[in-house]
Formats: structure tokens, C-alpha cells, sequence
């Protein structure tokens, strides 16, 4: 792990404190998740559980996680069997590759990739082989064809993630449809990362009515062929804005989740019993918090984008997520994390350079070397001061 520095978030983070700029940065909201469900952990302390739960999780969360399933994507799971609650998304992500992937096996990872990715497979002693997003017009898009080219006899394990950190694409049904062709093909495990599946928002001018491309969250699960050999992983943090609690499940085949168990009580054994109640009590709330939680975000993503385009960045489109991609260049900067680097002494701002999410030399870094993620996961307060003080740039 020794090419393995601190994280490009705990870096940029750092960097906001140091020199107050506004931390558009790291993804983590700046209002707590709702009131029963902070409430919930509240009173699940005081009313004493507060020792080691089940090592597959609490019982009431893995049966709010199967009702969740099917009430959103009609997915059926048996909660004995088929969940898993982990340490956040994140030991469940690096739990599933410790469990599937041998020594030199190799990981089809999307690039740009979530940097938890890349150590992830490192940890299991997998190869990294890249899947290039392509920044275009309409966003982000997957390279099917470089996909096709990229799965080989050494591949075992695709690790798909939509809505896309950092990109903020949202995959479409026929990028899916060429994924899980791919995998049935070459007879692979998908471990896919859905922790922003209830951020998915309309593009501006779409609405939501028959005959409009609005774009919607697909689990890889629900295609044909595809339930039993993908792992799907999700979490609390984004979906109820409480990124520090660090609750985590991972649902799939009763075999392959036991595979993922066996790992994960080696590595934190169980985890945040307090937590679990109360998110169990969150995933049951109405239709409305889901609806609301997303229009809430979509307002906020069209205030930055609006605002970093008044600035005189460009902005692609992104239709999930907490970031949007910013492109410097029409403002003469050429080099993203060079300017990253800067923005806080020329804007006051702090931002995350594209390129930190792409393996150094991979032709994805080089399309992605001017470009910066901004996220907008922050109180319109805090989105207005940092528009504002981007107009500096201009
Ligand atoms: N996957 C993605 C794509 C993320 O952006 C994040 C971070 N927030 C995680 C996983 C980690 O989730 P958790 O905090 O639940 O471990
Ligand atoms: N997921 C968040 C982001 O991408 C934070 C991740 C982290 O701090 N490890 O910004």
C-alpha cells in the first residue's frame, strides 16, 4: 500500500481549513438527516443497545433493507440470507473484492473511479483495468467499445458505481444493458456501488411525464441474467445525509454474500449498533422524503451549475450525485489540479482536481487532466458565497 498517500479528500479538507476557502470539495452534506432518525439512534442508546449485534446485522435492518429492495426495484431478498450489513459502503466495497478477487485477477473499474476502488483492489492483490467514461455534451458516457476491449480471460470482477462519483452520470438502460452483456459474457461478479441511488435528478427543462427521457436509477440486478452474480452495495450515508454513522449493506446471492460475511467479521466483526434501528426506521419513511430529498439536491445542482457557468467555467451535464464536473479552461486554466491548488488564494474556494480519480498515463486521465469536481451537497448559503467568490476568476 505504500503508493498509497492520505486522500485526495482528506487533502483538499485540509487545505479549506487552512485557508477558510468554502469546501466544495469533500462530499458530506452541512445539515443533518432527518429528526426520527436521529432520534432513533438517540433513544436506541438509551434504551440500551449498545453491545455487539448479530454478525449479519440487525434483524430489523436487514428486513427495512429487503422491504427497501422491493418496494423501490420489486427486488425480493431473503434477509437470513441475502444481506449483509457492513461498516458503511465502503468495508462492504473492499469486503466483496477481498472475498472474490485472487492475486492477479483483474477488476474492470470505471474510470474516473472513487478512490476506495483502486485500494480496494490493491488490498486483494487485483489489477486495476480501467473502463473509460468519456467527457462529452451530454456528460459523462461510457466507452462500450473500450469496455468490450478491456474483459478478458483474467477478468473476474466488474465494479460498477451509478449515479457515478465523481462524474455524476447517471448510467442509461443501453450503457447497462452493454455492462451486463459483458458480464455474462466473460462470466463475471459485479460488485456495484448504489450508495446515490436516491439522487438521481431531471435534467433541467425535462418533466417527469410519459415520453420523456427523464433519467432514473436502474439496479444492474434487475436485468436479466444479471441477479445472480451481482452484489449490490448501498449505504446510509447519502441517501439520509448522515455520512459519519458509517452503515453499509450489501445484498446478492445468498453465496456470494456469504463469501463477503466470512471477510467481514475478520475485519470489523459488526459494526454501529445503535444506527441500525434508527436507519432501519429511515428506509421505511414515505415515497415523499425520497422525492423531496432528490428535488432538493436538483435545485441545488442548477444553482452551481448556474453559477459556475456565470462564472465562465464549463459544466457537464450530470443527471445524480452530490458533484458536478467543471471545466476551467474557457477561463485560460489548462491544468486542473494545478488549479486546484490555487483556487483557494485566487477564489476562495476549494475544489477536487478530476485527474485524482484517474490512474496516472490512462488516456481518461489525460481527457480529465483540466477538469474539476465541485460538489453541491452544501446549504444554498454556502452555494451562493461560493459562486459568488468564483466570479473572481472571470
Ligand atoms: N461509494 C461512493 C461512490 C462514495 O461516493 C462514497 C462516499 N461517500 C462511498 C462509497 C462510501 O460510503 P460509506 O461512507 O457508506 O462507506
Ligand atoms: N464520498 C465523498 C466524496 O467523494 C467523501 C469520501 C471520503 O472522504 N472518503 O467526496
Amino acid at each position: 500500500m505504500r503508493r498509497f498517500g492520505p486522500t485526495i479528500f482528506a487533502e483538499m479538507s485540509a487545505l479549506a481549513q487552512r485557508t477558510g476557502a468554502v469546501n466544495l470539495g469533500q462530499g458530506f452534506p452541512d445539515t443533518d438527516g432527518p429528526a426520527s432518525l436521529l432520534e432513533g439512534a438517540v433513544e436506541a442508546i438509551r434504551s440500551g443497545v449498545n453491545q455487539y449485534p448479530p454478525g449479519i446485522g440487525m434483524p430489523v435492518l436487514l428486513e427495512a433493507v429487503a422491504r427497501h429492495q422491493r418496494r423501490f426495484y420489486g427486488i425480493t431478498l431473503d434477509p437470513a440470507t441475502e444481506i449483509l450489513v457492513t461498516a458503511g459502503a465502503t468495508e462492504a466495497l473492499s469486503a466483496a473484492l477481498l472475498a472474490l478477487v485472487e492475486t492477479g485477477d483483474e477488476v474492470l473499474v470505471l474510470e474516473p473511479a472513487y478512490d476506495a476502488y483502486v485500494a480496494g483492489i490493491a488490498l486483494a492483490g487485483g489489477v486495476q483495468r480501467p473502463v473509460p467514461l468519456r467527457p462529452t455534451p451530454q456528460g459523462w458516457r461510457l466507452d462500450v467499445a473500450a469496455l468490450r476491449a478491456a474483459a478478458n480471460g483474467r477478468s473476474r470482477v466488474l465494479l460498477l458505481n451509478t449515479p457515478h462519483n465523481p462524474t455524476g452520470t447517471v448510467l442509461t438502460a443501453a450503457e447497462l444493458t452493454a455492462v451486463a452483456e459483458v458480464a455474462v459474457e466473460h462470466d463475471l461478479v459485479v460488485i456495484t456501488d448504489e450508495v446515490y441511488e436516491h439522487l438521481v435528478y431531471p435534467r433541467p427543462g425535462d418533466v417527469d411525464g410519459p415520453g420523456r427521457d427523464v433519467p432514473l436509477h436502474v439496479p444492474i440486478a434487475t436485468l436479466p441474467g444479471m441477479a445472480e452474480r451481482t452484489l449490490t452495495v448501498s449505504s446510509a450515508g447519502k441517501t439520509f445525509s448522515v455520512t459519519g454513522w458509517k452503515i453499509g449493506w450489501v445484498s446478492g446471492p445468498a453465496e456470494l454474500v456469504a463469501a463477503v460475511r466470512t471477510v467481514k467479521q475478520f475485519l470489523t466483526y459488526v459494526n454501529g449498533a445503535p444506527f441500525q434501528p434508527a436507519v432501519a426506521g429511515a428506509l421505511d419513511l414515505p415515497d415523499a422524503f425520497f422525492t423531496e430529498l432528490a428535488a432538493d439536491h436538483a435545485r441545488r445542482r442548477d444553482l452551481l451549475a448556474d453559477g459556475l457557468r456565470a462564472g465562465g467555467f464549463g459544466v457537464l451535464p450530470a443527471d445524480g450525485t452530490y458533484f458536478l464536473t467543471a471545466d476551467p479552461r474557457p477561463l485560460g486554466f489548462e491544468d486542473g489540479t494545478d488549479l486546484c491548488r490555487r483556487l483557494p488564494g485566487l477564489a476562495g474556494v476549494v475544489a477536487v482536481p478530476m485527474a485524482a480519480f484517474c490512474k496516472p498515463g490512462s488516456p481518461t486521465h489525460a481527457r480529465a487532466a483540466p477538469l474539476l469536481r465541485f460538489t453541491f451537497c452544501k446549504s444554498d448559503a454556502v452555494l451562493h458565497e461560493a459562486v459568488d467568490r468564483l466570479q473572481r476568476l472571470a
